[in-house]
């Protein structure tokens, strides 16, 4: 259930096993937002394993170095290195895309093993799990029952409602932007390097190029009292985001009045305790169902694509559903309960009033690397 980047990975990671899933979605037409991506080495082990190794090749950026640089004045506070150096410590890179770009490759990978596997306008409204299967009421009036259902409908899943009950958002105190530029409005010269983020006392800003460079993704985060709306797509101006950024460097604000105001979107981050279940019978969770995620460490999408392999290979090595089941959760929640505890942690660490002690409260490293994040892989990983 959903055709996002989780439900689609998953979907392909079942059909390259010999299965036939149904991809159910409920928007009239398959579209990502307009916004980047960060996949770490152990999400390129995951494309690579589902044959994106194209995609990856030619739509995503690789950066060599990233660089943390200070709110005031821009010097460089870490430099990190995402080159040569991780493809010899991981055995892959860390790439950069745009979002609709993984999409639309992970979405027409699933139409060529079957071209049926998706199917929109979809809503799902009500589940049942029964010992012999799960029956799936739509918006429509229309019921189907399958062998199985996988909840990848996100961080308001209505599948997760339905098995487990409600888990209220919780505003978090933090609101963001985001935006895309295109390259030729940006000075290159505050693109030293391309990739890399602005740490300053209650505000954070991350940019990076996507699409073969042609555009200039931005996130930029601040803080707030009240947020009442949860969603990814509220119109924002630019006078309120340079408002909100008036005294940082023109490294910042100097890309920031560029961006089409038609690109330019804010939301307030919710956060959500973690499940300590995620299976009931014959239904799982997988993505920002089963483990919604703030994003300062930019692994959402990479948990969801881990844990679409992972499920896959679950299947295969299982006499039960109920036993896939077993495994997958058993090979994904503690990493997955690490990142949410951690990435609430970085949004603090990143937002902290000392910014001039940042390298020596992050040790100089890689917020993500730092925590042994990359050294994982969901292909090789014993289930
Ligand atoms: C600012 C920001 C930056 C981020 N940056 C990164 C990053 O750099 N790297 C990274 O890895 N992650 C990042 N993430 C996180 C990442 O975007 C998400 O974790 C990821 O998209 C989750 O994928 P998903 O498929 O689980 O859920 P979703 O993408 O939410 O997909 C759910 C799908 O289910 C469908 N659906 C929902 N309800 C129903 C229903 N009732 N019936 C049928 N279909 C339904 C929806 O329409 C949707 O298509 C970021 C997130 C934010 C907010």
């Amino acid at each position: 259930m959903g055709g996002g980047i989780g439900g689609l990975s998953v979907a392909l990671a079942l059909q390259r096993a010999g299965f036939k899933p149904v991809v159910l979605e409920q928007a009239p037409h398959l579209a990502e937002v307009g916004a980047g991506l960060s996949l770490s080495p152990t999400a390129a082990h995951a494309l690579n394993h589902l044959g994106l190794h194209q995609t990856l090749a030619e739509k995503a950026y690789h950066p060599e170095d990233q660089c943390v640089r200070h709110y005031q004045d821009a010097r460089p506070l870490v430099w990190i290195n995402r080159g040569a150096r991780l493809q010899e410590l991981y055995g892959e890179r860390y790439y950069l895309i745009h979002r609709a770009d993984l999409h639309d490759a992970l979405a027409a990978e699933v139409r060529r093993h079957d071209p049926a596997a998706i199917e929109l306008d979809r809503r799902c409204v009500a589940i049942e799990s029964t010992s012999a299967g799960v029956r799936v009421d739509f918006a429509d009036g229309t019921r189907r029952s399958f062998d199985a259902l996988i909840g990848a409908d996100g961080s308001r899943s209505i599948v997760r409602h339905q098995i487990f009950g409600a888990l209220e958002p919780q505003y978090t105190g933090y609101i963001a932007w985001r935006g895309l530029v295109p390259m030729e409005r940006v000075p290159q010269e505050i693109l030293q390097p391309a990739s890399g983020v602005f740490v300053g006392p209650g505000h954070l800003v991350n940019r990076y190029p996507v699409r073969n460079r042609e555009l200039l993704n931005f996130v930029a985060f601040a803080e707030r009292k009240e947020w009442a709306e949860e969603g990814w797509s509220i119109r924002s101006s630019v006078e309120e985001l340079l408002e909100e950024f008036r005294d940082w460097t023109p490294w910042v604000t100097r890309f920031m009045e560029q961006v089409p105001p038609e690109q330019l979107f804010k939301w307030g981050l919710f956060d959500r305790e973690p499940l300590s279940q995620w299976s009931k019978g014959r239904v799982t969770l997988l993505g920002d169902a089963a483990h919604p995620v703030l994003p300062f460490l930019g692994h959402g999408a990479v948990l969801a694509i881990e844990d679409a392999v992972v499920l896959a290979r679950a299947f295969v090595e299982s006499d039960s559903i109920e036993e896939a089941y077993v495994r997958y959760e058993t090979g994904r929640r503690e990493r997955a309960a690490f990142v949410v505890q951690e990435s609430r942690r970085a949004g603090k660490m990143f937002h902290a009033p000392d910014t001039d002690t940042y390298k020596e409260r992050t040790k100089g490293k890689a917020a993500d690397e730092g925590l042994g994040l990359f050294a994982y892989n969901p292909v090789t990983q014993p289930i």
